[in-house]
């Protein structure tokens, strides 16, 4: 019988039940295996990794294979590229894929188009001769919404696979595969595994032939994540629900009353009636997520100093973590510069969100 998604964190992936048998799985340490199975060897097969894939697989409504960060994962969906392929992915993608997609571009492997997913006109238009469409829903870091299913609609009319980096949202607030996605990516490191204590990728897709594709990708290049990690981030994900409902609905109550603070220019983030495509993310997602970024007016330097002013929060990149994070991403010299220079991400944590709102604050009026 099918669960619903917060019981099946608690219970997907756990071993078989018998008498004195352990109820969490093994952190099966082993490279080689029995002869005779399957599979053959640890970069294969390995029960932890198995059990993290039950679980991730069960959630996304696929099946999973996982990988040794989310760049290893983007990198094996890259690897089953052909020759001059064309491949559409959104204006703001997350750095790494980006630059690994213009890199590619750059030696002739591929042609990179990139497209504004906010406007399922733009991705039609973008799409003709494409063999790929790879976009971000919200978008890192702008949280602009696309309409996966037009967005599936468009990429399945050219023959054009569509991925999707799940990562922002993670299965439980956003099924990507549900509305046309032929696979789905993420970075493990971040909301599932959610300690900031490991790195880890993984992606999905509900064609088994394209599952054991995938798997090869892994056998072949070699990005296979360890069983302590994978260890870790099943018992990180027993709590997702949990930690997603607290940390959501502080970004909430943070994203409105930013939004009436008089430094701030702008809050992006899809919770907010204001946000472009909030009816269409209303629409396929189940939440407004635990990430967000504003604008300060006074500008880049400005937006600086409120990063390195707060004490409670961490100044520091990533997101997802029970710790909430904040910086300014163009910090970063190779953030895309369409990015705002004064544009702050804020991954807001578990922690009480007054606390939370009285750092930013203090932060603020520095
Ligand atoms: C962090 C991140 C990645 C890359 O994942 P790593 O685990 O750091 O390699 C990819 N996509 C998104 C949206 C991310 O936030």
């Amino acid at each position: 019988m099918a669960h619903h998604d917060d019981t099946t964190a608690v219970h997907g992936g756990r071993p078989e039940a018998h008498p004195d048998g352990p109820v969490n799985p093994p952190i099966s340490l082993s490279s080689t295996l029995h002869a005779g199975g399957p599979y053959g060897y640890g970069r294969e097969y390995n029960d932890t990794l198995a059990a993290l894939e039950k679980l991730l697989g069960d959630l996304e409504g696929g099946e999973a294979t996982v990988f040794a960060s989310g760049m290893a994962a983007a990198n094996a969906v890259f690897d089953m590229f052909s020759p001059g392929d064309v491949v559409v992915a959104s204006r703001y993608s997350y750095g790494g894929v980006i630059a690994r997609l213009t890199e590619l571009d750059a030696r002739g492997a591929i042609k990179l188009r990139t497209v504004d997913v906010t406007e399922p006109d733009e991705i039609a238009a973008t799409a003709l001769g494409a063999s790929w469409v790879w976009v971000e829903s919200p978008t890192n870091p702008m949280l602009e919404v696309c309409d996966l299913r037009a967005a599936a609609q468009v990429a399945h009319a050219h023959g054009a696979r569509l991925v999707v980096d799940n990562t922002f949202m993670t299965p439980l607030r956003q099924k990507p595969l549900s509305h046309g996605a032929d696979f789905v990516v993420h970075s493990v490191t971040k909301a599932l595994a959610g300690h900031s204590d490991l790195l880890m990728g993984a992606v999905i897709t509900a064609d088994h032939h394209m599952k054991e594709a995938i798997l090869g990708r892994r056998l072949l290049l070699g990005a296979v994540p360890s069983a302590f990690d994978a260890y870790l981030a099943i018992r990180g994900m027993r709590t997702l629900h949990v930690r997603l409902d607290r940390a959501e609905h502080n970004a909430m109550i943070i994203a409105e009353r930013l939004a009436a603070h008089p430094a701030v220019s702008a809050v992006h983030y899809p919770g907010l009636p204001g946000h472009k495509n909030a009816g269409v993310h209303k629409d396929q997602a189940l939440g407004p997520g635990t990430v967000l970024a504003f604008e300060v007016a006074a500008g880049a330097a400005a937006a600086q100093r409120v990063t390195e002013s707060v004490r409670l929060m961490t100044f520091a990149t990533s997101l997802g973590g029970v710790e909430t994070l904040i910086e300014r991403r163009r910090r970063w010299a190779g953030e895309n510069p369409l990015v705002p220079e004064a544009l702050i991400r804020l991954s807001l944590g578990i922690e009480n969100v007054e606390d939370l709102w009285a750092d930013l604050q203090q932060a603020l009026s520095t």
